[in-house]
C-alpha cells in the first residue's frame, strides 16, 4: 500500500503546488516539532525602501548616498537596490566605482576614486572592527526599535554614514506562526539582519526562538543546534545563502522563487512563494500517512 499512498500524495501535494524531491521527507513534515524559517523574503516582503540616513559632521547626505550607491552598483540583493533606488529619487549620481567584493551576509566591498569603501550590516562592521560614533548609533538603536534594518557606509576604515531600510512583514505571516502553534510546532526565525530587527520582528509575530546576526556559513549549525535538542526540525528559506540549513534540516523546504541552489538543496519546493504552504505541507502529510501505522 506505501507506494500508492506515496503516489497519491505526491500528486496532491503538486496539485498543491508543492513539488516533492524527499517522499521521505515528505512524511516526516507531519512530526516536525519546529519549523525555522529565513526572516527576510520569506516572513517578510523582502522589498527594503530606504526610509532613513545620518552621516557625521563635514560629510554630505547626497555624498554619502552617492558613494553608498557606487559601491552597490554590482550588487542585485535588496538591500542595494533599495540604495541605488534612493540615489536615484534624490537625482544623486553615483561616482565610478571598481573592485566589487560581495562579502555574503556582511555586505560589500568597491573602490571608488582610490579609497577603499563598504557597505554592511552588524556583521561587516564586527569584520572590520569598526566603531559606531554615538549619533549613528543612535540613529541605529532607533531604527532597530522599529523594524527597520541599518546599513553602515564606511570609507578607509571610517564610519560615515548609516542608512536606514523598512521592509514589511507579509500579512499570510500572522497566520503561518498561530497556525504552527496550533499544531504543536515551534516557530524559529533565521537572518543575518541585527538583533534588534529580529527581536522586533519576532515580538510582532509571535515567534519562539530567534537566531540574528547569523553569518551564511553558520546557518546550518542553528538548524543544529535544535537537532541537538531532539528536536525534528523543518527549514523554509529561498536564498542561496540558506542551502546549506536546508540540507541540514529533516525536512527543508525551498520557496517560492527560490534560487537554484536551494531548490537543490530542499527536499520539498513550494512553488508559490507563500509561507502558509508550509502549514498545509504539514497538514498534507499528517492526512496522508495516519492511517498507515
Ligand atoms: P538574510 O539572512 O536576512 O537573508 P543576508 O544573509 O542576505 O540576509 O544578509 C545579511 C546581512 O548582511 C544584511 O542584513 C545586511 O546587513 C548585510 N548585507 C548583505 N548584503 C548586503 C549588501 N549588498 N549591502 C549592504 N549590506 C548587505
Ligand atoms: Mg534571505
Amino acid at each position: 500500500a506505501i507506494p500508492l499512498v506515496v503516489a497519491i500524495n505526491t500528486s496532491l501535494a503538486a496539485q498543491n503546488g508543492m513539488l516533492v524531491r524527499d517522499r521521505i521527507a515528505m512524511e516526516d513534515a507531519r512530526k516536525l516539532d519546529a519549523i525555522i524559517f529565513d526572516k527576510t523574503g520569506t516572513l517578510t516582503e523582502g522589498e527594503h525602501g530606504v526610509v532613513g540616513m545620518v552621516t557625521i559632521d563635514g560629510v554630505d547626505e547626497e555624498d554619502a548616498l552617492a558613494l553608498a550607491a557606487a559601491v552597490e552598483s554590482d550588487s542585485e540583493h535588496m538591500i542595494a537596490r533599495a540604495i541605488r533606488e534612493a540615489a536615484h529619487e534624490r537625482g544623486v549620481d553615483a561616482p565610478e566605482a571598481d573592485h566589487f567584493e560581495a562579502m555574503k551576509g556582511r555586505g560589500v566591498r568597491a573602490m571608488v576614486d582610490g579609497d577603499e569603501v563598504y557597505v554592511g550590516g552588524p556583521n561587516l562592521l564586527n569584520h572590520l572592527d569598526s566603531d559606531i560614533p554615538s549619533d549613528l548609533r543612535r540613529f541605529a538603536d532607533e531604527a532597530g526599535e522599529n523594524a527597520q534594518t541599518v546599513v553602515y557606509l564606511v570609507r578607509e576604515g571610517e564610519l560615515i554614514a548609516a542608512f536606514a531600510m523598512a521592509d514589511v512583514i507579509r500579512e499570510e505571516s500572522y497566520r503561518v506562526v498561530d497556525a504552527l502553534h496550533g499544531l504543536g510546532i515551534e516557530v524559529a526565525m533565521l537572518t543575518g539582519d541585527s538583533q534588534d530587527v529580529a527581536d522586533a520582528v519576532a515580538d510582532e509575530l509571535g515567534i519562539d526562538t530567534v537566531f540574528a546576526e547569523v553569518l551564511p556559513e553558520d546557518k546550518d549549525k542553528k538548524v543544529q543546534e535544535l537537532q541537538g535538542q531532539g528536536k525534528l526540525v523543518g527549514m523554509v528559506g529561498d536564498g542561496v545563502n540558506d542551502a546549506p540549513a536546508l540540507a541540514r534540516a529533516d525536512v527543508g523546504i525551498a520557496i517560492g522563487s527560490g534560487t537554484d541552489v536551494a531548490v537543490q538543496s530542499a527536499d520539498v519546493i513550494l512553488v508559490q512563494n507563500n509561507p502558509m504552504d508550509a502549514v498545509r505541507l504539514v497538514k498534507l502529510s499528517t492526512a496522508s500517512y495516519r492511517k498507515m501505522q
